[in-house]
C-alpha cells in the first residue's frame, strides 16, 4: 500500500505516520518528493484493511494499493526516475553512465592500465571480476581477495570507482569492503539469500537479469534488494536465452522501454555478454543509447587475445574509444548526459 501524504507535511507528522505503519506490523519506506512525501507500507497483504484506517490522520491524503506484485520497484510507488550516483558516475533520468573493464582481474598491470585507459576514453566506472561464476569448475575462478586489492589499486591510480561481482552471501562483507558497487550476476538473479544480504549491506547494487527470467521475475528480484532498505539499485539487461545460436544470448532491447514504464530504477545494457562477439558490441551500444537506456557495461581488455575469460567479446581500447566518441554524438539527439 502507498500512503500519500498531503503537501507540506512536517517532519514530525511523517515520523508519526511511519510509527503507525510499523505498529501495524509493516515495513515503512519513505520517499520525500519535491511536492509531497509518500510512504510505502510493505508486509503481509492480509493487513491491508488496517492500513486503510490511516486515512483518518489529518496529514494523510490517500491510502492506495500498489497493484503490481513488486511494490518498491514500481512506478506506482515512485513516479520519478531514480538516479544512482557512484562517484562521478550517474545512471538514470538524464544520465547515461558507462562502465568498462575486463571480464576478470588478471594482474595489477592489466587492471591498472585498463582503468587509466578506459577513463581517458570517457568511462565513469571500472568493472572487473574477482569472484567469477564459471560454467566449468575447471575454468579460471578469479583472483578472489587479491583481485579486490588490485581493483582498489586501479581505483587509486585512475580515480574510477569500481563494480565487482559477489557470488556468495558469506562474501558480501568482504567484497563490500572494497567495492563501490556490488554486482549480482545473471546466474544469481534468484539467489534470494544473496539478494537480501546485498540489500542490507547498504552499498549501490548492479543486478543483472537472468538468462531465463521474465521482466516481472527480474523486478521481483529487485524487490528483494529494495525490501531490505537499499535505494541505489541499477538493473542490467545482458541478453536472454532463445532458440538463436548466432549470438551467445539474445539482447532483449525491448526490456528498456518496458522496464522504464514499470519501474523507476535505471536500466543499463551489457552488449558484451549479450552477443559474445566483439564485432557486435558497437551496434548494440548505439541501440542502447538510441532506445533510451540509462547506461552500458562493456568488457574491455588491453590484449583480448590473452584474456583468461571472455576474450572474444572484449573490446580493444581503441574500439572502446571509438564507441565513446560515437555515443557522445548520439547523446546530442536524445539529451542524455554521458
Ligand atoms: C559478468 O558481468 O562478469 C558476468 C559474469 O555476467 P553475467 O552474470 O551477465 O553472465
Ligand atoms: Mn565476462
Amino acid at each position: 500500500m502507498i500512503i500519500v501524504l498531503k503537501p507540506g507535511c512536517k517532519e514530525e507528522e511523517i515520523k508519526a505516520v511511519v510509527e503507525k505503519v510499523e505498529e501495524l506490523g509493516f515495513k515503512a519506506h519513505t520517499i520525500v518528493g519535491v511536492e509531497r512525501t509518500v510512504i510505502g507500507a510493505v508486509g503481509d497483504e492480509r493487513g491491508k484493511a488496517r492500513l486503510q484506517s490511516l486515512q483518518a490522520l489529518s496529514c494523510v491524503e490517500n491510502v492506495v494499493p500498489i497493484l503490481k506484485p513488486y511494490k518498491l520497484a514500481s512506478r506506482e510507488f515512485k513516479s520519478e526516475p531514480t538516479v544512482v550516483k557512484v562517484g562521478d558516475a550517474a545512471f538514470g533520468g538524464d544520465f547515461f553512465g558507462v562502465i568498462a573493464g575486463p571480464c576478470s582481474v588478471e594482474s595489477e598491470k592489466q587492471i591498472v592500465d585498463t582503468a587509466i585507459r578506459v577513463k581517458e576514453a570517457g568511462a565513469r566506472m571500472l568493472r572487473g571480476g574477482a569472484f567469477k561464476p564459471r560454467t566449468s569448475p575447471y575454468a579460471f575462478q578469479g583472483l578472489e581477495e587479491e583481485g579486490l586489492k588490485l581493483l582498489a589499486a586501479a581505483r587509486k591510480e585512475s580515480g574510477l570507482p569500481f563494480v565487482t561481482e559477489v557470488i556468495n552471501p558469506e562474501d558480501v562483507e568482504l567484497v563490500g569492503e572494497y567495492a563501490d558497487m556490488l554486482q549480482i550476476g545473471a546466474r544469481n538473479v534468484q539467489n534470494f539469500p544473496l539478494l537480501r544480504r546485498v540489500g542490507r549491506f547498504g552499498k549501490p547494487v548492479l543486478l543483472k537479469r537472468g538468462m531465463s527470467t521474465t521482466i516481472q521475475e527480474f523486478l521481483m528480484s529487485a524487490e528483494y534488494i529494495l525490501s531490505e532498505g537499499a535505494k541505489d539499485l541499477i538493473l542490467c539487461e545482458r541478453g536472454i536465452r532463445t532458440f538463436e545460436t548466432a549470438t551467445r544470448n539474445t539482447l532483449d532491447i525491448s526490456a528498456i522501454p518496458v522496464i522504464q514504464e514499470q519501474s523507476h530504477l535505471p536500466i543499463i545494457i551489457d552488449p558484451s555478454h549479450a552477443t559474445g562477439a566483439r564485432r557486435y558490441v558497437a551496434p548494440l551500444c548505439f541501440a542502447a543509447m538510441a532506445c533510451g537506456a540509462d547506461g552500458l557495461i562493456v568488457e574491455v581488455h588491453p590484449e583480448p587475445e590473452k584474456a583468461l575469460c571472455d576474450g572474444p567479446q572484449s573490446l580493444r581500447i581503441e574500439e572502446f574509444k571509438k564507441i565513446m566518441e560515437n555515443l557522445a554524438r548520439l547523446s546530442e539527439f536524445n539529451g542524455k548526459k554521458l
